[in-house]
């Protein structure tokens, strides 16, 4: 033991003199990294969703060219009023046109004010599809309406529940700023890298790198299947509550 202890010490006094040693011989610019240098983006005005210049704009307020409607691949039908466009559940959700791997997604989503008979996961439910036919991250009236916490606004749904409640009052816009890491797969189809997920509801962190388990599932334990890049979807759910609304939705490819 005593042999052991003089042996780690010797060891650790070498490594710290050839540290030292390596270290002098060292100028600053050996560790300067010059190239490549990181592409120039010009951010946008966040205080009115402003898309910076390098993002793909999915809904601006006009039309609907960057959506199909996901029941028969046509145009996306969700009504476009004064720049707000608004859930037609009879409709059906609607999916992005193009695929997208990881990705930076700012998205702003509006829960009108209704009567509070409109309850639980029945209160102005929708969802953004990260991966279509994989994972969703809610969307609820969760500000003081309760259901469960891994179902209520921000969660990974019936996976992993928002960090805080950051929600505005139903009438406010709630914006979301969602970090998504698309997973990578063995051959035999399990996770080799698990999706993750960071967000931030109203600028407040609610999921920070979270591990998304696998397919979100309303009925059952989430399962794994493979796939490549996917489209986003955003979800009519079928509750009787007003349809809520979004506006100012860009995505960034990472
Ligand atoms: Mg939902």
């Amino acid at each position: 033991m005593k042999r052991s202890c003089i042996l780690f010490a010797v060891t650790a006094v070498a490594a710290c003199l050839v540290s030292v040693s390596a270290r002098a011989q060292m100028r600053p610019e050996y560790t300067e990294v010059w190239e490549p240098k990181p592409a120039v983006v010009t951010p946008g005005n966040p205080a009115t969703g402003g898309a910076p210049s390098d993002a793909i704009i999915l809904f601006d307020g006009g039309g609907l060219d960057a959506w199909i409607c996901a029941k028969d691949g046509g145009p996306a039908k969700w009504p476009v009023k004064d720049g707000i466009l608004t859930v037609d559940k009879s409709a059906g959700d609607i999916h992005t046109k193009e695929t997208f791997g990881s990705y930076q997604l700012h998205i702003e989503w509006c829960v009108p004010p209704m009567d509070e008979a409109f309850a639980g996961q029945g209160r102005g439910n929708s969802g953004v599809y990260l991966q279509v036919g994989h994972y969703e991250l809610q969307i609820l009236d969760s500000y003081q309406h309760e259901t469960y916490v891994n179902g209520q606004a921000g969660s990974i749904y019936k996976q992993t529940a928002p960090l805080v409640n950051a929600m505005l009052p139903p009438g406010q816009w709630n914006v979301y700023d969602i970090i998504y890491n698309a997973p990578i797969f063995n051959e035999d189809g399990t996770f080799r890298l698990p999706p993750r997920v960071t967000v931030l509801h109203n600028g407040v962190v609610i999921q920070n790198g979270a591990v998304i388990y696998g397919n979100t599932r309303y009925l059952g334990l989430p399962d794994v299947a493979p796939h490549g890049d996917c489209r986003i979807g955003l979800q009519a759910h079928g509750d009787r509550s007003p349809a809520i609304s979004f506006r100012n939705i860009w995505i960034r490819r990472l």
